[in-house]
């Protein structure tokens, strides 16, 4: 780690050809005043959190002072948005400043989101409304410590300027954390325009810094094919098993690297509903709960057909070569889906058998429309005798409909190799009782937008950063939102 703030920049992708992206500097902002740092994530990151949330810091993290070594660009790409293809897209309110080489050894981006306009910007004002960073910051927390590769928060200011949307909002900037920016809507940018080279310095660049195992494998670009499926497939499981609804899965939003990123229109479910549509903008529900592991299916697919190029100069062994990496995919999540949930339900040793009993709490769930959450935590309660501390028996019961199927879980657990406490314990451990409950993140960000008043938003990210272990003084965290603090819709960040 620094000994002082310096801060030490490789910045690989700005020394890639500038096709990649354009030269921007951020647009400096009048009066920036600190949110919060992510001490946390400085400390992995080996940058100074004293010095972050001092007045020198809170002018870098607003994009006024740059730091020696940064070479600030927005790169560009392209997406399918909603199914449709948009040829031209890029960083039109993010600034990428750089790289670092963080305490583990890795890469990371370091990105100021809501930095002001770039030649990618189209009508939009390049800023970011205080509400948004908010969600964004309290959400991507969230997942990182649920264990969901993720963009990570390192920290938040305001501008002291309004932002125009349907009224006057409080601007505001998140510095963001990523293994890269780097999107198959990048892939798609180059691909749509038959740039062939361009394509083969990004696939380089991208095996080097990701996937360097790919390297030594017949078929490189096939074998990266290959690893950004499976990580996809683990993703997405992850964001199913913890009724994670990402809201706008455009192939601008999926990164290569596998993190999830954008948390525009994003929820926690309450009541499981497969079929729950969050977005304002999403009418077909094409971007639903249930259809999440379809749509990373059809994006990897344009991923696939944008690497035939660079995969096999012959077209036709290019195509099967691709398909048979897509066609992967059903069963890799389905196997990650399973095993994770099988994991929830307290099963260690699964076998195909399981799957009836598996579906029938997933079914019973949604007939009862019970929370999802406090559901698995419920289990995990009873999955041994009378735990006092940490049950939530007073918060959630099952409904008398469970009673035959609790009966036959207890008895498969009966054949399970663990004994009941040791069970237990893992279940606890991934069945968070506290989650970035839609209703939480709102009140939060109303009392940040009309009360000037951060502490409720301070408040949540302390509790959500210890999300299996139940506090009874944090029950108001816990608890599903009454019929009049549901939140109905999410609305993108822009
Ligand atoms: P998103 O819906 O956040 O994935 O954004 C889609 C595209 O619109 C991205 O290329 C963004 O950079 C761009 N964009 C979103 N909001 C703004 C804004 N306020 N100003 C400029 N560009 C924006
Ligand atoms: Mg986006």
């Amino acid at each position: 780690m620094n000994s002082d703030h310096e801060i030490v920049f490789d910045n690989s992708y700005a020394r890639l050809p500038g096709q990649f992206y354009t030269r921007q500097l951020p647009v400096p902002v009048s009066s920036p005043a600190l949110i919060r740092v992510n001490r946390a994530l400085t400390g992995q990151l080996g940058l100074d959190a004293d010095w972050l949330e001092s007045e020198a810091g809170i002018q870098f993290i607003a994009g006024n002072e740059l730091p020696e070594g940064s070479d600030p660009i927005a790169t560009v790409y392209a997406g399918h948005q909603f199914g449709g293809w948009n040829p031209q897209l890029g960083d039109g309110r993010a600034i990428l400043l750089g790289e670092v080489i963080a305490v583990d050894g890795l890469r990371y981006d370091i990105q100021l989101k809501g930095s002001g306009r770039t030649p990618y910007s189209r009508n939009g004002d390049g800023r970011a409304p205080l509400g948004p960073v908010l969600r964004e910051y309290i959400v991507s927390e969230a997942m990182a410590v649920l264990g969901v590769p993720t963009t990570r928060a390192l920290a938040a200011v305001t501008t002291g300027e309004s932002v125009y949307r349907k009224s006057m909002l409080p601007g505001a900037i998140l510095a963001r954390v990523a293994r890269s920016h780097i999107r198959i809507g990048t892939v798609e940018f180059f691909a749509a325009r038959g740039d062939v080279p361009s394509l083969e310095t990004l696939v380089r660049h991208v095996i080097d810094r990701h996937y360097p195992a790919s390297e030594n494998t017949e078929n490189p670009v096939r074998a990266l094919l290959d690893l950004v499926i499976a990580a996809q497939a683990g993703l997405v499981a992850r964001w199913q098993l913890l009724g994670f609804i990402h809201g706008v899965m455009n192939t601008d939003n999926m990164l290569l690297s596998g993190e999830t990123i954008d948390y525009g229109p994003c929820a926690f479910m309450d009541e499981f509903d497969p079929g729950r549509v969050l977005s304002s903008i999403d009418h077909g529900g094409r971007y639903a709960y249930g259809n999440q592991a379809h749509i990373a299916h059809w994006n990897l697919s344009v991923l696939a057909q944008s690497l035939l190029p660079v995969i096999d100069p012959d077209r036709n062994a290019a195509i099967e070569s691709a398909q048979a990496a897509i066609d992967t995919f059903p069963g890799l999540y389905q196997a990650a889906f399973q095993k994770g949930l099988c994991r929830k339900l307290g099963i260690w040793a699964p076998t195909t058998d399981d799957e009836p009993l598996t579906q029938d709490f997933l079914q019973l769930m949604k007939d009862e429309a019970t929370d999802f959450s406090l559901s698995f935590r419920r289990l995990s309660d009873l999955a041994d005798q009378g735990n006092e501390e940490a049950s939530i028996q007073h918060l959630f019961e099952f409904p008398a409909a469970f009673i035959p199927w609790l009966e036959r879980w207890q008895q498969r657990l009966g054949s399970d190799p663990r004994d009941a406490a040791t069970r237990q314990m893992s279940m606890y451990s991934v069945n968070p009782v506290y989650i970035p409950r839609n209703h939480l993140v709102e009140e939060v960000i109303e009392a940040a937008e009309l009360q000037q008043d951060l502490e409720p938003f301070h408040s949540l990210v302390e509790v959500l950063s210890q999300p299996f272990e139940f506090d009874k003084r944090q029950t108001r965290y816990a608890i599903p939102p009454r019929s009049d603090q549901i939140v109905r819709q999410t609305f993108c960040g822009t």
